[in-house]
């Protein structure tokens, strides 16, 4: 039966036990209407209020929901990582489980699949509910990955998207530890084109991207597809370079002229002070890059189950 799955819903949970039940009824209800066979998996990212239950007392109604259960919390973007290596369908969306994507727009997606798409991405248009901090820092964040990275994300594209099982097969073949899963899935090519949507606000809770697991995503995010902060330290240093070779004989020719506007010892300080902080700045970027090396050097499993479906098709 399960070889007919055409639709798979991966929707990672962190603590959202007021929207599990709501998320799958509009699942449900949208699903219905697609016609063809789906299932929806809840992928469990370590939960401590109570969600873990409410999935499993879901699943043992309707055979459609499939638990997939993690040992501890792995972050969003390992958990939907985790929906792409136990989906079957032929056809994969990734969905918030908080219902700022309404599942309704899936049949949209959808359509754009029929069409002959295979990276199906949702873009929206309007924000609801969402603090000016965070709306601020979403935007300054997409327009620098603009920017500086190599692969053109689209602007303003979340991780709610559609992928057709040939993007999926691939992606599953990319199993970097730190991971951007919306610039992975614009890297990998493929015919690929937007849906507009409104995105609404959290229907339960609060958010579960705190100030620290933003910086961390964003890091992240530039650090797997950019290396211009590793060359911001090189012009730096061509910048400071260049202003002293100016500085040497500007100095010089004063002091023969008899001026002396360049004694004491603030500006000595100051020019310490700033080399010092860009050499540590430079440092610093350099241990990042390093970090994730390392990681990836490991070679851990990038999360651990303690419940899932099987994984034969
Ligand atoms: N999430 C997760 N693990 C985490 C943090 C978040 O699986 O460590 C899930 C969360 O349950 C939600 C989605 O990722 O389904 C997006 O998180 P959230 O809505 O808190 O982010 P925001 O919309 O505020 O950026
Ligand atoms: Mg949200």
């Amino acid at each position: 039966m399960d070889n007919l799955t055409v639709y798979s819903i991966i929707a990672p949970i962190y603590n959202e036990v007021g929207n599990i039940s709501e998320l799958y009824r509009r699942v449900k209800v949208t699903m219905d209407q697609a016609g063809d066979n789906w299932e929806l998996l809840m992928v469990d990212d370590g939960s401590t209020d109570g969600s873990t239950d409410e999935i499993k007392k879901l699943a043992n109604t309707d055979v459609h929901i499939k638990p997939v259960i993690f040992a501890r919390n792995f972050g969003h973007q390992l958990a939907v990582t985790a929906g792409l290596d136990y989906a079957k369908g032929q056809a994969v969306v990734i969905i918030d489980s908080d219902l700022q994507d309404p599942p309704e727009v899936i049949l949209d997606l959808i359509s754009k699949w029929k069409e002959g798409y295979e990276v199906v991405y949702a873009q929206r248009t309007e924000r609801e509910g969402e603090s000016w901090f965070k709306l601020f820092t979403a935007s300054l964040f997409y327009r620098m990955i603009y920017r500086i990275t190599d692969v053109n994300i689209p602007m303003d594209t979340g991780d709610f998207r559609l992928l057709d099982r040939k993007v999926v097969n691939v992606m599953k073949g990319m199993r970097e530890r730190h991971r951007f899963l919306r610039g992975m899935s614009t890297w990998v090519g493929f015919k690929q084109i937007g849906v507009s949507y409104k995105r609404s606000a959290r229907y339960s809770g609060e958010t579960k991207y705190p100030f620290k697991k933003m910086v961390k995503f964003a890091s992240d995010a530039i650090t797997s597809f950019s290396y211009f902060p590793l060359q911001l330290a090189m012009y730096l240093g061509f910048l400071t370079a260049g202003i002293s070779i100016i500085a040497i004989p500007v100095v010089i020719i004063a002091r023969i002229v008899g001026s002396h506007a360049f004694l004491g010892q603030a500006t000595t300080l100051i020019a310490v002070l700033f080399l010092g902080g860009v050499q540590l700045i430079s440092l610093g970027i350099l241990g990042e890059y390093i970090g994730r090396l390392y990681d990836e050097a490991k070679g851990r499993p990038l999360y651990i189950i303690r419940e899932a479906p099987s994984k034969e098709l």
